[in-house]
């Protein structure tokens, strides 16, 4: 069958599927939250209670885990994952594909009489040696090195998936010790930024303080299309987004997707994600339409940053898991469609923790806007001294296509504090005491400084870093990544200032100075040198990038000009002091990101060059034979063909003894990418998108625009 005839019976079909019946609601969904998790309630069921207790001190204070208990544990554990229906266990790890990975294993062994029995020692929860030579070690692991170990990371639930299988959530290293995942630096990110917030609120007199741990809300995008349309297109199977597609003629424009009526088909859908991540704990709150068309966003409760990041893996899994089984493909790619929005993945973040609560919350009382206002200064200069780590920490090939478009905020990281605390941190920066648009007289001591509003001002989409009253929303990171990048290197830029700030106070009231004074005196400084990375315009607009040029920070317009900060003294320094990655730890990551580029690319150029061939020139030309006969030649349509099927010819050429190139460093082959294929792609895009408005519609090989993105 041709391309052009599945394509007419895929929209046949769909026109006579009934959406499929909506699963029953979630009345009982208290019941269903959690229950296929190893959680408190589950460990206090199947486990002794001086166990149970051991085990809950772990998880809460992070303190080590007696190995004596582990037996117990995997042996309560089995016994409560087969009573579900599980026959396997798996150490969930998150090696640095960006996915998960697992590996199944039987409970069943042979009992020597002939017959099998079910067991799980300790160490087997405790340890997994899975080979580590088959992942992106980034040169930390040959291949005859295979040895790699993964360690249970007792502060994140088990859980049973799909009523089959025993999840363990994993980090994972190698035989050295190195990490060869993205949990373990997440987790040593968090360990340091407890360690130096702590020192902060023993000035302010809060002593042994539950952990402070830091939050993540991560803010899920993606597209659904019917999987009919999906398995015609080579790219979307292969890439996860659109290497040609003509716009349609009706886009976004109408503004009438965002917060729009969800489609029934699509409701049934989400509904039963919903179910499928409250029986795992995931605690998904908010559903809506997005700004582009057949574009969504998901978003659970935030949770401590570990877990939200165990649980955004899930939320991603689940997602294309659902989608499937509703006869859709979710799409989590960046930009699957040029023309209208790609997809984010919005990291909310805070930190606090049991006692203290959250940290960045501004609070009613004067004392407590003095704390905030130390750990809001952390955060300012965080952003303004390690913004190109932030960048580099979203930096990927496919998020390249939407930062810095119009949906994204720009590559500059700023800070977007909102009115009222841009106008607090200016008062600051001009020395403290002084009248101020707010009530009263403002300083940074504790009796006269006003409180700060809850909600410190308007919103800011264009904000890479914006403040949102009680947490930082990280704007750019991208749909389609782990979230755990990201969280590690805000960690561990708060880490360096928070221990900065707690240097110099701890200093200061050691000489004699009051707390107040202190503070006073540090955030005036702070202020004058960070307040630079403050920006409350629009940052879409060209002035705002001369401005920022002008302020020194820096604008890493690609992943390629962006990865190698990561190679900076700076950054190399501040992961090595908190002990988040030794240097050849964060050497192996760089090598890694450049590596998942240069696949990336190479994989999508080699398809263009297939699909040109294979699929829009042959329908190209046979368009023309069929005018050929009937047309004047000459003629307006035949000449405009003639003209795009030879530039069309010419680009691909062009494109081949591009690939042809070989550069002799990986990082010179990413240069050369960006620089020469990635233009010559798109170049070749332009005249196929062009045909494709040229070429009768019953020969166009491809689903269009209009068929993905309007029927569902
Ligand atoms: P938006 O209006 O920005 O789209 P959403 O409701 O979609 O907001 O998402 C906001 C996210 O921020 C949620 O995941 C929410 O749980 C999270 N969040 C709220 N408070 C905090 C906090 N203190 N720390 C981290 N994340 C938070
Ligand atoms: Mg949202």
């Amino acid at each position: 069958m041709s391309g052009n005839k599945q394509r007419v019976q895929a929209i046949s079909e769909l026109a006579a599927t009934r959406p499929p019946v909506v699963p029953p609601g979630l009345e009982d969904a208290e019941k269903l939250f959690g229950s296929d998790v190893f959680g408190y309630t589950a460990m206090e069921k199947y486990l002794p209670k001086d166990v149970y207790k051991a085990l809950k001190q772990t998880i809460e204070k992070g303190l080590a885990l007696d190995p004596k208990v582990a037996d117990v544990v995997a042996s309560a554990m089995k016994e409560w994952a087969m009573a579900k229906g599980a026959t396997h266990y798996a150490h969930i790890f998150q090696p640095l594909t960006g996915a998960t990975a697992e590996k199944h294993d039987s409970f069943l062994g042979p009992d020597n009489k002939g017959g099998a029995i079910a067991e799980f020692a300790g160490k087997l929860l405790i340890q997994g040696e899975p080979d580590a030579s088959s992942f992106p070690s980034g040169g930390i692991r040959q291949t005859s090195e295979a040895r790699g170990y993964t360690a249970w990371d007792v502060t994140s639930f088990a859980y049973v998936l799909g009523g089959t299988t025993l999840c363990i959530p994993t980090a994972f290293v190698s035989w050295t010790g190195e990490a060869l995942d993205n949990k373990t630096p997440l987790l040593r990110s968090m360990q340091a930024l407890n360690t130096q917030a702590q020192r902060i609120l023993k000035l302010f007199g809060h002593e042994k303080t539950a952990p402070v741990v830091s939050f993540a809300g991560p803010e899920q995008e993606y597209f659904l299309i019917d999987k009919r349309f999906y398995l015609q297109r080579q790219d979307l199977l292969l890439a996860g987004r659109t290497l040609f597609g003509a716009e349609p003629a009706k886009g976004q424009e109408f503004e009438d997707q965002y917060f729009g009526v969800i489609p029934e088909r699509v409701l049934a859908f989400m509904q039963e994600c919903e179910k499928e991540l409250f029986k795992l704990g995931v605690p998904v709150k908010t559903r809506h339409n997005e700004v582009a068309p057949s574009q969504f966003e998901v978003a659970p409760v935030f949770e401590s940053s570990n877990v939200a990041t165990d649980h955004q893996h899930l939320i991603m899994i689940t997602l294309k898991r659902v989608a499937e089984r509703c006869g859709f493909v979710c799409l989590l790619h960046e930009k699957p469609f040029a023309g209208v929005n790609g997809s984010g993945k919005h990291v909310n973040f805070s930190f606090g923790n049991s006692t203290q609560g959250n940290l960045l919350d501004p609070g009613d009382t004067p004392h407590e806007n003095a704390q905030f206002l130390v750990f809001c200064s952390a955060i300012i200069r965080a952003v303004h001294k390690h913004g190109g780590l932030l960048r580099s920490s979203i930096a990927y090939a496919a998020n390249d296509h939407r930062l810095g478009a119009n949906e994204a905020p720009p590559a500059i990281i700023s800070v977007f504090l909102g009115e009222q605390l841009t106008d607090v941190f200016e008062q600051i920066k001009a020395g403290g005491a002084k009248s101020s648009k707010m009530k009263g007289t403002l300083e940074i001591g504790v009796d006269v400084l006003p409180k700060l509003p809850k909600d410190p001002g308007d919103r800011n989409r264009t904000s890479p870093f914006a403040f949102c009253g009680n947490r930082f929303e990280f704007r750019a990171a991208g749909s389609s990544q782990s979230i755990s990048g990201p969280v590690t290197a805000i960690n561990a830029a708060v880490t360096e200032a928070l221990d900065f700030l707690a240097t110099k106070l701890e200093a200061s009231v050691a000489s004699g100075k009051t707390l107040n004074a202190s503070i006073q005196t540090l955030l005036t400084e702070v202020a004058k040198e960070s307040l630079g990375v403050v920006f409350s315009g629009n940052g879409y607009t060209p002035e705002w990038h001369a401005e920022a040029e002008k302020r020194g920070l820096p604008n890493y317009k690609t992943s390629v000009d962006a990865l190698p900060v990561l190679e900076k003294p700076e950054v190399i320094a501040l992961f090595e002091k908190y002990q988040i990655l030794s240097p050849r730890e964060l050497h192996a990551r760089y090598e890694v990101c450049l590596e998942q580029y240069v696949k990336t690319v190479l994989v999508e150029a080699r398809l263009v060059v297939k699909m040109v061939k294979g699929q829009i020139l042959p329908a190209a030309l046979r368009y023309q034979k069929e005018l050929a006969g009937t047309l004047p030649a000459g003629g307006k349509l035949s000449e405009q063909l003639t003209g795009l099927v030879a530039t069309l010819d010419k680009g691909l050429g062009t494109l081949e003894s591009a690939l042809a190139h070989e550069s002799s460093a990986v990082y010179d082959e990413c240069k050369h990418l960006k620089d020469k294929v990635l233009p010559t792609m798109a170049s070749i895009r332009e005249s196929a998108d062009a045909l494709e408005g040229l070429v009768a519609d019953d020969m166009w090989p491809l689903p269009t625009y209009q068929e993905m993105l309007f029927i569902r």
